[in-house]
């Protein structure tokens, strides 16, 4: 059991109260479960209902069913929520399932109030607002999508995300995705009362993939933040640039000649079309500093990042840029939203690369492996893999308590 750190991690899912769509490439029916934190702000319920996408009919079916009453003494007090009060929903569909009402005072625990949707309508009550670890391994097979496949299971499109990051160095997931593929994560689980509210720390996981064989991947914390990814024999998994600027989503044109959708003419495409909707996050797939932020003509909005080695990369037909020129950006850093501005048909990325000023397809380079876990470390790692492997291989049983081997940060 811990306490409020790990919630609040969890509402840090959302900033202003609009739903951060994690899976690039969904559609409506991949979103149709949804598990979202939001602080109210300076908004009413309804209005905050109403920016998560739950119709008015559904708003309403709620609060009547869940708000506090005479009779529903540990009820909801939808009109005192205030600013910094949290509301968290489990989404089907447009149909909320779950709801929890936060409110945090200075001085004493917080209040919290949670309903849940069952076959006699919605059950209210007031909670314990303790957190609850629970390890789980998720595994399953890919039948059309990995996205799908995690669905099937009942599972929410982050732990995706967070999945592919253990393996973005090592393949690519838009591209080399194939029906059949295994995948395997040993994932910390929340519960507050019960109720699955959200994954906590990702441990390992296992891909099989008809590409490139079964890979093992081990995430380890660093002590500046971020992480670093190990196979079980302490190699570094990571590579100096990720495969991909954006959130798993699709390439809906890729490097070479093409036939030009405006232009009307063949062209070669110096780079790579990635297909998301608008605002959805773009990274630098590197460390480096950034040579352009502004508007260029055909481009639209754009970013160039210039990086070792002679390596330049470029983000273009932004709806929104997060840097500026001469600024230094990390590996990953949000620089930028997707969007269709300058010369292009509808929402995407259109992602480049040069090495020593010519263009070359991003998806085809080779580039370094990042370093060896440390040597004063290297020993506490493999008995942490020696302990690890069985429970993320199926043979041992998962521990009831919490997990302690992960050994200290880096
Ligand atoms: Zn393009």
């Amino acid at each position: 059991m811990i306490g409020l750190s790990v919630f609040m991690a969890l509402a840090s899912t959302s900033d202003g109260g609009s739903p951060t769509v994690l899976d690039a490439g969904a559609n409506a029916a991949e979103l149709r479960r949804m598990m979202i934190t939001v602080r109210v702000g300076k908004r009413t319920f309804g209005e905050v209902l109403d920016d998560l996408g739950v119709p008015g009919s559904e708003a309403h079916r709620l609060i009547s069913a869940t708000r506090k009453t005479k009779e529903r003494e540990q009820g909801i007090d939808y009109r005192r929520l205030r600013p910094k009060d949290l509301v968290t929903l489990r989404l089907v569909g447009q149909r909320v399932e779950f709801i929890e009402v936060r409110r945090e005072y200075a001085t004493e625990t917080p209040d919290v109030r949670r309903a849940q949707a069952g076959a006699k309508g919605f059950e209210t009550r007031q909670v314990d607002f303790a957190v609850d670890i629970k390890l789980a391994l998720v595994r399953g097979k890919v039948k059309s999508t990995l996205s799908e496949a995690v669905d099937d299971l009942g599972e929410y499109p982050v732990l995706i995300n967070n999945y592919v990051e253990l393996f973005g160095w090592a393949m690519d997931f838009y591209r080399e995705t194939r029906v059949g593929d295994e995948f395997t994560v040993l994932v910390e689980k929340l519960y507050l009362d019960g109720v699955f509210v959200g994954y906590g720390r990702l441990l390992s996981g296992i891909y099989k993939s008809g590409l490139h064989g079964e890979m093992t991947a081990f995430r380890h914390a660093l002590k500046k933040g971020g992480f670093a990814v190990y196979d079980s024999t302490g190699r570094s998994m990571q590579r100096a640039f990720l495969r991909n600027p954006v959130p798993i989503t699709r390439i809906t044109s890729s490097y070479g000649m093409r036939f030009h959708p405006i232009l009307g003419k063949r062209k070669k495409h110096n780079g790579v079309d990635y297909g998301a909707p608008t605002g959805t996050k773009v990274w630098t797939v590197a460390r480096g500093r950034v040579k352009y932020a502004a508007w260029a003509g055909a481009s639209g909005k754009l970013v160039i990042v210039s990086h070792a080695n002679g390596y330049e990369t470029i983000y273009a037909h932004l709806s929104r840029i997060h840097v500026r020129k001469g600024q230094y950006v990390a590996q990953r850093q949000l620089i930028g939203r997707v969007g269709t501005t300058g010369r292009s048909t509808g929402p995407h990325l259109h992602y480049g690369m040069k090495r020593h000023g010519r263009y070359v397809d991003p998806l085809r380079q080779r580039f370094a492996r990042g370093a060896a876990l440390p040597k004063a470390k290297k020993a506490q790692f493999l008995a942490r893999v020696k302990r690890e492997l069985p429970m993320l291989s199926g043979i041992e049983p998962l521990p009831k308590g919490a997990v302690d081997w992960l050994g200290e940060a880096l």
